[in-house]
């Protein structure tokens, strides 16, 4: 296993303090990590403006060359990659392989072809005499943070773009889910220019910090939550940093009684639990028109109590374990309170599995109240609360009743009221009868407390460059 941070073009044990990566399904240490000292993170950031020099005047069609290489070396390398992940995260091994690395390949292969497409937007004599263009140039060190949940596609959000648009990155995956992000860097030292690319492990006080706040640092870019989104937009605010932030979610799901019924109960039963609902855009705050209510929570309960939890490895799981015990614990706190309030009742799950694993029953909780706990917090677990209203306008207001505005979706056969809700939902997406589908040319990002700024897509490259004016006097 690889486990050796990338410093400029070298693979280096860290100099820091030791931390276990686990294996969440069975609660056992899988390796023990030295974190980067904080000379180090240091040297990765000097190193990073080095190369930034000689990979910010490379080609598109050179930079495009190396992201496609990469792309081609983790697909071969796939069941290695699909193995290390799925023991990090517990998430079944078959979903690794045959939904995450081909995302995290096209990923690569994307932005390959959309660093070769992105332009300015003028060129023309705006004033007499002169002739201007519009220029979009990369920024210098990015630093790039990213979560546990999907670690290797999250380090291909976060890497793509800024590479592709000649920026030189300081990674640091989540110190709970490294493993793959390191092997990467293997890969990566194999094809890149030393110091394009450095990749940092460590704990977000001991090594995101000092990185974040670094002097050369141009912008930070994070997937995570918004208290750690808040924390570094303060800490790096006295240095007018450029901030990228891809934070919580808790998407609204809007079922109305024209809605066929049992597509929603499927889709919420995939979408809802997806990577055990550790997902900032699972469907998991569901409002239910008042006609369809009873049938609707009866189904999702049946659907819901059939969902498959068990060890990565067995083809028939569906669902793996919580990241660690105290998420699981995290996570049973909010359905403990929300089981104590006399209106809540529990359809399916609502307990912990026992054993050593990290595991929580799929969880669907009926009647829950607007103002609820369970309906305002990310709860980042298998549990989807349901919400009876009664008309088109309440639907709405409880939809936008949120401080987060990641993901939403409306389940309805009118193609007006599809319409009229998609243009008034405050979320950076809406989807219409489906939930969750994300591809590599649309954007991904939120609104209010989730955030701004996009992944994936050509506003996803853009905000990895600057805007910025050339005049010519004739
Ligand atoms: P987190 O905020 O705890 O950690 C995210 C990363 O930030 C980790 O690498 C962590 O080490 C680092 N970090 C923590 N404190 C830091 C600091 N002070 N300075 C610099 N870095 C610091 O989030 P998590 O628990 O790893 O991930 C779950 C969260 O991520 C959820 O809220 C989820 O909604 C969100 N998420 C959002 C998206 C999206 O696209 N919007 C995607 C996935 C996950």
């Amino acid at each position: 296993m690889q486990t050796n941070l990338l410093i400029d073009g070298q693979l280096v044990a860290g100099e820091g303090a030791s931390h276990a990566v686990y294996n969440p399904s069975i609660g056992e240490v899988l390796v023990n990590i030295n974190e980067a000292s904080s000379a180090q993170v240091d040297a990765a950031v000097q190193a990073a403006q080095r190369a930034f020099d000689a990979w910010s005047q490379t080609t598109p069609k050179c930079r495009a060359e190396l992201l496609l290489k990469l792309a081609e070396r983790i697909e071969a390398e796939a069941e290695t990659f699909a193995r290390l992940e799925s023991q990090n995260c517990g998430k079944p091994y078959q979903a690794a392989l045959n939904d995450e690395i081909p995302a995290i390949a096209d990923v690569f292969r994307f932005f390959a072809g959309a660093s070769r497409c992105m332009n300015g937007s003028a060129g023309g004599e705006y004033l007499p005499g002169h002739t201007s263009m519009i220029r979009r140039d990369p920024l210098g060190v990015v630093a790039s943070i990213a979560p546990w949940n999907y670690p290797l596609m999250m380090v291909a959000w976060k890497l793509a773009p800024a590479l592709a648009a000649g920026n030189c990155v300081v990674l640091k995956p989540s110190e709970q889910t490294p493993l793959t992000a390191l092997k990467l860097a293997g890969i990566i030292n194999d094809l890149f220019p030393a110091g394009v690319v450095n990749i940092l492990i460590g704990k977000g006080p001991s090594v995101g910090e000092p990185l974040v706040t670094h002097p050369q640092v141009r912008l930070v870019s994070l997937t995570g939550s918004v208290a750690t989104g808040a924390r570094i937009v303060a800490n790096t605010a006295s240095s007018v940093k450029r901030t990228h932030m891809e934070l919580g979610g808790k998407a609204p799901v809007l079922i109305f009684e024209d809605a066929d019924i049992d597509a929603a109960v499927e889709g919420i039963r995939a979408f809802g639990f997806y990577n055990a609902g550790q997902d900032c855009t699972a469907a998991c705050r569901l409002y239910v028109q008042q006609g369809v209510y009873e049938e609707f929570v009866q189904k999702l309960g049946a659907a819901v109590g059939s969902i498959r939890y068990g060890l990565q490895e067995d083809p028939q799981t569906e669902l793996g374990p919580l990241i660690t015990r105290d998420h699981l614990e995290r996570v049973e706190g909010f359905v403990e309170r929300a089981k104590a309030l006399p209106h809540i009742r529990v359809i399916t799950g609502g307990k912990r599995v026992p054993g050593p694993g990290y595991f929580f029953e799929p969880t669907v909780l009926a009647d829950a109240r607007q103002d609820d706990e369970i309906v305002q917090r990310e709860i980042f677990g298998p549990v989807v609360s349901v919400t009876p209203f009664s008309d088109e306008a309440q639907a709405l207001s409880f939809a936008n009743d949120s401080d987060y505005g990641l993901a939403s979706s409306v389940w309805t056969r009118d193609v007006g009221r599809a319409n009229r809700l998609a243009s008034r939902l405050q979320y950076g997406c809406t989807w219409v009868n489906t939930h969750f589908m994300l591809v590599s040319e649309m954007p991904h990002g939120g609104m209010k407390q989730s955030g701004y700024g996009k992944d994936m897509s050509m506003y996803g490259l853009e905000d990895y460059t600057c805007v910025r004016h050339v005049m010519f006097k004739h």
